[in-house]
């Protein structure tokens, strides 16, 4: 009855391939001697041995041991498992670079190609996986869905929880569901065959995770213990955790104190340690702290290239898109002043909002006479593993995301990294041979960084985390087994928030309404904007489904840097342009893209519109549609319509402001806005349609924080409107 193969897409497939065309296993076995060189080939024998003993193992090595493409490989022959692996990624690209990997080195067509692949991929609003799949690499979100929707897991032999050491929120939630779910106390949740679970990570606490996982199994043994009878003391002995840290026994590569007890080895958690490969890294400060990482790194980079020889790219980790693609500019046009007889430069950009076919081209192997410098946010990190890097430049800082308590408002911020990150990225480049950091900060900055970085579950918003727990039965959130407990005070400010969207009821219980969110592939905001279009009385969910559809890509309308290109692209767009603001604009922008039937890249450049944008959010709509049909929420009378009524728009506006209540201002006597519920002043961006303008109150989808507090996604309303809908919610 899983929801996620649905029949229609198994009618799509093509035809099955009964053999494999030629060049399919040319490739796997061309990869294999270089897979087996991989660090984690040696444990195979003791990973596969730790999973038949036990539930749970917590593996860890380093980037590019091969812990990601190997270990479901491995696993994938062991008697236990008949059904398919999940493995989960922080990121889009990694899932989709690896599963495309991994089909390759088993010589299997990938994702939905034919009905047998044996490899695939799902992640939001793109779903690569058929009959066949046996090894599912997903966003760490889709899992927290699947597990909603399947709470049993029981498409799953094992969930392969890779990356932990980010530690983001979802991950948080995925380790704690996973416990319950291992140790039997879901809530009478039972499976016929016990779930193994690998914990993979770069540099995580392995002792904290042994011990988390072992708390689990101990209660549970105690539990089994009570209600068999049972007083004898070794079934609680094998409970215990067993708290060998990898560091402590160097010369055993997998652990497990019941490993010559089968009987009651399944209640321990195994550890493995791979060693990495790492050649020296030379570091180099700067003596003194910029802020000018672009014009810094440009310079190093062409130092590099005039004075150390080929091979040995170049890795520079910057903060965002922003950066990444100013940098990527001042290469290309000092490359081109460059003597022919001096090797090339290839710049290639690689940040999560880049489309898909753009990241893979950093696993092109490098042409020849030529270097290639990889442009990278902290994806490069950990997540994805660049071959052939020898030089990293990093700049010091990211982008993370913070929840600001006092605003109640989420936003990004650039901030120095923590140590230990500084440490991973300085790896990066002695993978393959001896290699070079430049860090563009001095070695005073380097010892005042934190040593990690703070767990994303105490620093951002919990609302979605909140809905995901309630959705799947966790209602006591207080005493949700956490990795890291948020402060309670964070928690009940993301209850009330939930409260206030109505997700919940007065008691606390997750509302039929909250359950529909939590199974959307959206934030609880959104989600609310789109159940609340379905209601008979708004009756405007295609409409609402176009305009999240836009604002969940990057952004459709082609960022123009002369000025002369930029009122060339106003005058242009003008008629898209609404009065009512940004969301009416992207609405009236998706409809007359998608009535327009003969030539829509045209229509795109006419408008200064990026045609890729607009395939995606075409993309993001399709899926989108499903869900609400699966969801029951697409039962309306309603059309869309790219010139709306008077009526109409306002029904849109309504639900827009329903879902972001807390993101209002009015506008004050001295010509700023202050939000409704912060009180806090916040400025129209210049990338809105009502930069400049003027009008009572707005609503906005987006809050950025650079220097200033910016409003993006902006839309006009009446002070009316948004006084009522506080009243009825307070
Ligand atoms: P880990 O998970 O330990 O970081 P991986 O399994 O991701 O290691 O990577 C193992 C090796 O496979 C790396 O050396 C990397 O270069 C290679 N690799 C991984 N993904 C890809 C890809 N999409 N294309 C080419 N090579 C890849």
């Amino acid at each position: 009855k899983s929801s996620l193969h649905p029949r229609r897409q198994q009618r799509d497939f093509p035809k099955a391939h009964t053999t494999l065309p030629p060049h399919v296993l040319k490739k796997r076995d061309e990869l294999l001697p270089i897979r087996k060189s991989l660090p984690i080939w040696p444990h195979v024998k003791s990973i596969r041995a730790a999973l038949r003993e036990n539930n749970v193992l917590v593996l860890t090595g380093e980037t590019g041991s091969g812990k990601s493409t190997q270990v479901p490989q491995f696993l994938l022959s062991e008697p236990w498992c008949t059904k398919t692996i999940a493995i989960t990624q922080p990121r889009r690209v990694a899932a989709i670079s690896l599963a495309r990997r991994v089909a390759e080195e088993m010589g299997s067509l990938f994702g939905n190609q034919s009905p047998s692949a044996k490899v695939g991929y799902s992640v939001r609003f793109d779903n690569a996986t058929g009959p066949g799949t046996r090894i599912k690499f997903l966003t760490e979100g889709m899992l927290l869905q699947e597990m909603l929707r399947d709470p049993e897991m029981s498409q799953y032999s094992a969930v392969v929880v890779d990356e932990v050491h980010e530690r983001s929120v979802n991950v948080d939630l995925i380790l704690g569901f996973l416990r319950n779910l291992v140790a039997g106390v879901d809530k009478g949740r039972k499976r016929k065959t016990p779930l193994k679970v690998v914990v993979m990570s770069a540099t995580a606490d392995v002792q904290a995770l042994v011990q988390f996982f072992g708390e689990g199994l101990q209660t549970s043994a105690r539990d089994v213990e009570v209600e068999t009878g049972d007083s004898g003391a070794a079934r609680t002995k094998s409970g215990k955790p067993s708290i060998d840290s990898p560091e402590s026994k160097p010369d055993q590569s997998t652990n497990s104190k019941s490993s010559n007890q089968p009987t009651q080895g399944h209640s321990q958690v195994s550890t493995c340690f791979v060693e990495g490969r790492q050649y020296p890294v030379k570091t180099v400060y700067l003596p003194s702290p910029t802020q000018d990482w672009v014009e810094t790194s440009l310079k190093i980079i062409f130092q590099i290239h005039y004075k150390e020889p080929l091979p040995g790219d170049i890795l520079v980790f910057l903060t965002g898109q922003d950066t990444i693609e100013g940098l990527e500019k001042l290469i290309n046009e000092y490359a081109q002043g460059m003597d022919a007889d001096v090797p090339k430069l290839l710049a290639l950009p690689l940040f999560a909002a880049l489309p898909q076919h753009a990241q893979q081209r950093i696993f092109t192997p490098t042409p020849p006479r030529t270097r290639k410098v990889i442009l990278a946010t902290n994806i490069a990190e950990t997540s994805v593993t660049v071959p052939g890097v020898r030089y990293v430049i990093d700049c010091g800082k990211s982008k993370i995301k913070q929840f600001r308590n006092r605003l109640g408002l989420e936003s990004l911020l650039v901030k120095p990294i923590s140590k230990s990150a500084a440490i991973q990225r300085k790896g990066r480049a002695g993978r393959e041979a001896a290699g070079q950091c430049y860090r563009l900060y001095t070695e005073e900055g380097f010892n005042t960084m934190e040593e990690r970085t703070t767990p994303e579950i105490l620093r951002c918003d919990l609302s979605h985390a909140i809905l995901t727990m309630k959705a799947r039965g966790a209602d006591d959130v207080l005493n949700f087994p956490f990795l890291d407990r948020p402060p309670r005070e964070a928690l009940e400010k993301a209850l009330l928030q939930l409260l206030h969207l109505s997700a919940l009821e007065e008691t606390g219980a997750i509302s039929e309404q909250g359950l529909k969110m939590a199974k959307l592939p959206l934030t609880p905001t959104l989600g609310r904007v789109l159940v609340e279009a379905a209601r008979p009385e708004r009756d405007c969910l295609l409409d609402v489904v176009d305009i999240i559809s836009a604002l969940s890509v990057e952004n459709i309308f082609l960022n123009l840097v002369t000025e002369e290109r930029k009122e060339e692209a106003e005058a242009a767009r003008r008629e898209l342009y609404r009065r009512e603001g940004d969301h009416m604009t992207l609405l009236v922008t998706v409809q007359r893209y998608e009535e327009e039937r003969s030539d829509r890249k045209a229509w795109c450049e006419k408008h200064f519109v990026s045609h890729r944008a607009m395939q995606n959010v075409m993309n993001v709509k399709k899926q989108l549609l499903q869900q609400c049909s699966q969801l029951k929420l697409l039962t309306s009378t309603d059309k869309a319509d790219s010139s709306p009524s008077e009526a109409k728009t306002q029904a849109i506006l309504a639900c827009i402001l329903r879902g972001f209540i807390s993101n209002t201002a009015r506008l004050m006597p001295d010509g700023s806005y202050k939000t409704l519920m912060g009180n806090q002043t916040v400025s129209i961006h210049p990338s809105s349609v009502l930069f400049g303008r003027k009008t009572e109150a707005i609503v906005f989808s987006e809050f950025v924080f650079t220097g200033k507090a910016w409003a993006r996604g902006v839309s006009a309303v009446q002070l009316d409107w948004v006084s009522e809908v506080i009243e009825a919610i307070m």
